[in-house]
């Protein structure tokens, strides 16, 4: 599978570049970031991916093997210094998110020692770990930054910094976000802003010519689209263990999907940091099962004292849910195969959470959404697809919540699911439009990455610039 690529880089006829990229423990970050670091290798470029002990064994399975593709591992802190989080756990779900944060601050002087000793020639790091800029700067050498967002969120964010220039289209969220995360989306975009580019995960096409021209011209910076990069998963077992093991084997699921029709099937799925309280979960059995519509419903497991407690784990589920669904639904409890799920041609609609990645998978499959907001960044990527682009419906989410849920939060009750779910499913003038319109973003988003097209040809120029700047370094030193 790399002949192609090492094709293209033998013609290019360059030295090889030296890339260190920096992933957050966050399977949402890490899964994109390794995939960008895979297309660098895939050019011919020496690739090195920093990360922790128990990662490096999830990467090993869902990376391809190349020559020029490295892991190096730095420990993970001791359960006291990372406050007893249980052996093993290297990346945060909802239940250990602050846990994880703080052991991921104590990897700064390992890593740092790491690049400091053998400098490459670029530095790729998310966007949390702000004190790169510095070590990079010290080492004279570009940083790239990446946060995973869309370029259109980026300038909706960055809107308000710059009231003289409009955005190309009126955006009203559907909620008000938390009042500190303004702040903290400044400070990132902030510290992003000083280094060499950012690296998107979309395509041109998506976020479109005129949310580039407003980046650009707006910021002074420059932005380059490198996606969809979860394309670069080719082989089935690529696509099955991302970021995590997956619950149920690839075999199982895809013979479950290969029993039903062409778009009968709602793929519903949260990412890896929302657990909806039991209420919620309760909606969203009875909106799917009012639909009539075949599912694959993710729900994630429980871990710890709650799985202990066996009776009460699931008292959400409606009493015979399954029974009754046993032909039209399967309910993977953990993580799931999504990027063999949303390729699979059964599945015509994914209710989602809108988190970034899941976004541009759907995308990358001709998948419709119905878009189902909960926190970060997702308020803003929802308006993408169901107002810009047209390529979802909208649930009716109208609360900003943060990642963990309290009981006495809003619901979104189950005849907004039924209806959401049926207005993509039913078939119909609107659904029939918005799956056309979904198909043709596939279709581009698929050509993006071929050779020739915007995504390919981004990566090259990237490639030209970055050898430029290794070249003029090595003749002024
Ligand atoms: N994912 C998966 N199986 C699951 C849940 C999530 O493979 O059961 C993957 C999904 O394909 C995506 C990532 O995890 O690549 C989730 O990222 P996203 O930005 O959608 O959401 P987050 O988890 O960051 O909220």
């Amino acid at each position: 599978i790399w002949e192609e690529d090492m094709r293209l880089n033998s013609m290019e006829k360059t030295m090889p570049l030296k890339f260190y990229f920096i992933h957050v423990l966050a399977a949402g970050h890490m899964i994109p970031l390794c995939d960008i670091a895979t297309l660098f290798a895939s050019r011919g470029h020496h690739v090195t991916i920093i990360t922790t002990p128990s990662n490096a064994l999830t990467l090993r399975k869902s990376l391809p093997s190349h020559p020029f593709l490295r892991l190096h591992t730095v420990q993970f802190p001791s359960q006291e210094v990372a406050l007893d989080l249980p052996d093993g756990i290297e990346v945060t779900d909802a239940d250990q998110l602050g846990k994880v944060f703080h052991a991921t601050t104590t990897l700064q002087t390992p890593i740092q020692n790491f690049v400091e000793e053998n400098p490459p020639d670029c530095i790729v790091a998310d966007f949390l770990f702000l004190w790169v800029d510095d070590l990079a700067k010290n080492l004279k050498i570009p940083r790239l930054a990446f946060n995973g967002f869309s370029l259109f969120t980026i300038c909706v964010l960055q809107s308000s910094h710059y009231p003289n220039s409009l955005l190309p289209h009126p955006i009203t969220l559907n909620a008000s976000p938390p009042k500190e995360l303004p702040e903290f989306f400044d400070k990132m975009l902030e510290t992003e802003l000083r280094s060499y580019g950012l690296i998107v995960n979309n395509f041109a096409e998506l976020d479109g010519e005129e949310y580039i021209r407003y980046y650009e011209k707006t910021t002074g910076h420059k932005a380059w689209h490198l996606g969809p990069v979860s394309l670069i998963s080719r082989t089935p077992e690529e696509k099955a263990e991302r970021g995590m093991k997956s619950v149920v084997s690839i075999h199982e699921c895809v013979s479950w999907l290969d029993s039903k029709a062409e778009n009968s099937v709602v793929y519903i799925c949260f990412g890896s940091l929302c657990h909806f309280p039991d209420k919620q979960l309760y909606e969203i059995a009875c909106g799917i099962e009012a639909s009539g519509h075949g599912f694959i419903w993710v729900v994630p497991e429980k871990k710890g004292k709650e799985k202990e407690r066996q009776e009460e784990k699931e008292k959400w589920m409606p009493e015979g849910f399954e029974e009754r669904n046993a032909e039209k639904g399967m309910v993977i409890r953990g993580w799931a195969p999504q990027l063999v799920i949303l390729n699979h041609r059964a599945v015509g609609a994914f209710l989602s959470h809108c988190g970034w990645n899941s976004i541009v998978e759907a995308v990358s499959g001709g998948v419709p959404m119905i878009t189902w907001p909960v926190h970060g960044e997702q308020f803003y990527n929802e308006k993408l697809i169901s107002e810009v682009r047209g390529i979802g419906v909208e649930v009716g989410a109208a609360e900003w919540r943060g990642t963990g849920f309290g009981e006495r939060e809003m619901l979104v009750c189950r005849d907004s699911i039924e209806r959401g779910v049926r207005r993509i499913m039913d078939g119909g003038d609107e659904a029939q439009e918005v799956r056309r319109r979904a198909q043709g973003y596939g279709e581009k988003a698929r050509e993006a990455v071929r050779e020739g097209g915007s995504s390919h040809n981004n990566l090259t120029a990237l490639i030209h610039d970055l050898t430029r700047l290794r070249d003029a370094k090595l003749i002024s030193s």
